[in-house]
């Protein structure tokens, strides 16, 4: 077949999404997605009266619903831009602020960094974590290109504290750093508020994975006025209308239930503790967690093997290729039955 795809993608390898199976029912730990609905608010907003709605075009400032963001932390409606999930509000960032220059992230890091970069044609220095799998933050002082920094990092889990991610955003003035957050609320410290002190910062934040929307697509960028005017500029040349009329009522009743997500992240955070303690018990090496995941490999047994075997049993977790970490598989924390059922599995295999 003729090949009509213009040559600059020839190299693009694009995202590969995980697993989303149909054939059976499984203790699904793999996308990081939360075990637990939506906030009750959510199902009660999402009526009749709404869906007779879906014939007009949704806000495409999402008004109410920057505002229930932005009073939650404390910035202003300028100060917030939505995304059709995070990943819309890295892509609009990558656009708007590395597209033809140089951008800088870790080696084991969010999948999605290498392909945005790709896309719109970025120089990527990608820096290797050190060998216990931590960010080494030196290598981002140089101020050379934009910084994206997963906070905490995916798929290890592990965090920066503020005072490492103070430091990088410090250090390059004339760029911007990206601080993505997706995990934040597992354990890690938000750099929220440093918004108001750096102009050059932008924090992505998501729906998906404490706020139990994955399948609603809603993220959020947090920067200064410009940052966010810049990324507006890209995203109203691309999709105006990026956020669904159903999506903009699900993110404004779940993030005014704050007792209701409090409650959530308190059941993922104690399970990934049980969790974390009866994986070592049977012989894992587990990296330190801050979020709704772990990332552990059992010495004498491949990633790829425990991978197989887990699934052929009904439980689904996330096996990566790439070399350094092959024999680690990311697990996603789901309740703590669901990680009874896993460590029962890993039993039987091992
Ligand atoms: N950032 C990181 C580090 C992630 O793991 C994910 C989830 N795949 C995302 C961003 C994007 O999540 P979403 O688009 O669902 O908000």
């Amino acid at each position: 077949m003729k090949n009509f795809m213009v040559s600059r993608y020839a190299a693009l390898e694009a995202y590969v999404p995980g697993e989303q199976p149909r054939d059976m029912e499984y203790v699904k730990l793999n996308t990081n997605e939360s075990p637990f609905p939506p906030a009750p608010g959510v199902m009660a907003a999402i009526n009749g009266e709404e869906l007779e709605k879906l014939k007009l075009y949704s806000d495409p400032e999402g008004k109410d619903l920057r505002d229930a963001i932005a009073a939650h932390f404390g910035v202003k409606r300028e100060n917030v831009l939505l995304g059709n999930g995070s990943d819309e509000i890295l892509a609009f960032a990558f656009f708007a602020f590395c597209a033809g220059e140089k951008v800088l992230f870790p080696d084991i890091t969010y999948g999605f960094y290498p392909v945005y970069s790709e896309l719109v044609g970025a120089n990527a220095e990608i820096i290797p974590l050190k060998e216990d799998f931590s960010i080494d933050i030196n290598k981002y002082m140089g101020d050379r290109g934009m910084v994206v920094i997963a906070n905490p990092n995916a798929p290890t889990g592990m965090a920066l504290p503020l005072a490492d991610i103070e430091k990088i955003v410090a250090a390059n003035p004339s760029n911007v750093v990206l601080v993505d957050e997706a995990y934040v609320d597992f354990g890690g410290e938000s750099a929220v508020n440093l918004v108001k002190k750096y102009e050059n910062l932008i924090v992505a934040r998501t729906f998906s994975k404490s706020r139990s929307l994955a399948g609603a697509r809603l993220g959020f960028g947090i920067a200064s006025e410009g940052l966010i005017a810049d990324m507006n500029k890209i995203k109203y040349s691309l999709n105006p209308y990026n956020i669904n009329r159903l999506t903009l009522l699900a993110g404004k009743a779940s993030i005014e239930d704050v007792e209701y997500f409090e409650k959530n992240v308190r059941a993922i955070i104690e399970a990934r503790e049980y969790t974390v303690s009866e994986l070592r018990t049977r012989g894992f090496t587990v990296l330190e967690s801050k979020a709704n995941f772990v990332f552990a490999a059992k010495e004498g047994k491949s990633g790829e093997e425990l991978y197989r075997e887990l699934k052929a049993r009904g439980v689904l977790v996330r096996h990566f290729t790439k070399e350094r970490i092959k024999d680690y598989l990311r697990i996603t924390i789901g309740t703590k039955e669901q990680m009874n059922v896993l460590l029962c599995k890993l039993d039987e295999i091992i």
